[in-house]
């Protein structure tokens, strides 16, 4: 094993160990916590191979959730492949907002823009079990797996998957309308493991702010009465956000931070 954390570690991979052990656990089965404790003493001419060859990927820079296809958000596993955005620790924030503004008991009907892997409304149907939702993306594949995901996590009986445009081609009105769209602006450089998520949830025109102007002039019909608007944001994207918001007729509810203190995610009202 020792020559494989080697290899990772002049990749530069952070933590070259955990990945080898959670490589090893994927192959034979089990668990990171049974390969810690009992280290397989062989593998089968096959599984060697299938090692051999994630360990060449990861030390390409590809993040594991690609070669594992799979990524833990908020404590459950989802499916990731090339079409979706892997779930980032940072998006939790938007989790731990909703689920604090809107308490167990009360019932919901919530809108996903953009659900990639799902990992945002399929967390929140999980944690209220008398909520309902809708899930958009543009991208077919994204779709497929969200729906796998959702049936994994036995939601699929509340959620529906529309393959949409933002809302073009969405019907009917919410209680809650999420967003995590893409917000990096076209000439950003990222880092290479950025590069094996799909652009077209990364990059948007207009300095990353294109998609936050084009869901926020059609949102308004969208929601209920006192209903609410919550994204994602990049970290110095706070006051043009709320700037296309509020010259688009919403109010600030409020902004909060992720766990590194970076501003992430925005609330509003109409
Ligand atoms: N947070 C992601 C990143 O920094 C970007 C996700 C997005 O554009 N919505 O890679």
């Amino acid at each position: 094993m020792k020559d494989y954390v080697d290899r990772l570690g002049m990749a530069g991979i952070d933590n070259p160990m955990r990945d080898v052990r959670l490589m090893l656990a994927a192959i034979l089965g089990t668990t990171h916590e049974e390969i810690l404790f009992n280290p397989p003493q062989t593998l089968t001419p096959e599984q060697h191979n299938k090692f051999e060859a994630w360990v060449d990927r990861r030390c390409r820079q590809e993040p594991l959730a690609k070669i594992l296809g799979k990524k833990e958000f908020w404590g459950r596993d989802f499916k990731v492949t090339k079409d979706t955005l892997d779930p980032r620790p940072d998006s939790e924030t938007l989790i731990e907002v909703v689920l604090n503004l809107m308490p167990l008991g009360q019932s919901a009907r919530i809108l996903d823009l953009g659900t990639g892997s799902g990992c945002l409304i399929l967390t929140l149907l999980a944690e209220r079990p008398n909520w309902t939702g809708v899930a958009v993306d543009f991208s077919p594949p994204a779709l497929t797996i969200a729906q796998e995901n959702a049936q994994s996590l036995h939601v699929s009986d509340r959620v529906v998957f529309v393959h949409s445009d933002w809302f073009q081609a969405v019907d009917g009105i919410f209680d809650l309308i999420i967003a995590n769209p893409p917000y990096i602006a076209r000439d950003e450089v990222l880092p290479p493991e950025t590069l094996y998520d799909p652009d077209s949830a990364l990059f948007a025109d207009d300095g990353g702010l294109a998609d936050y102007r084009k869901i926020l002039s059609c949102a308004a019909e969208f929601l209920t009465f006192q209903g609410l608007i919550l994204f994602e944001i990049g970290c110095h994207q706070a006051k043009s956000v709320t700037e296309i918001a509020t010259t688009l007729g919403f109010n600030l509810v409020s902004l909060h931070k992720d766990l590194a203190g970076r501003d992430r995610c925005l609330v509003f009202m109409k």
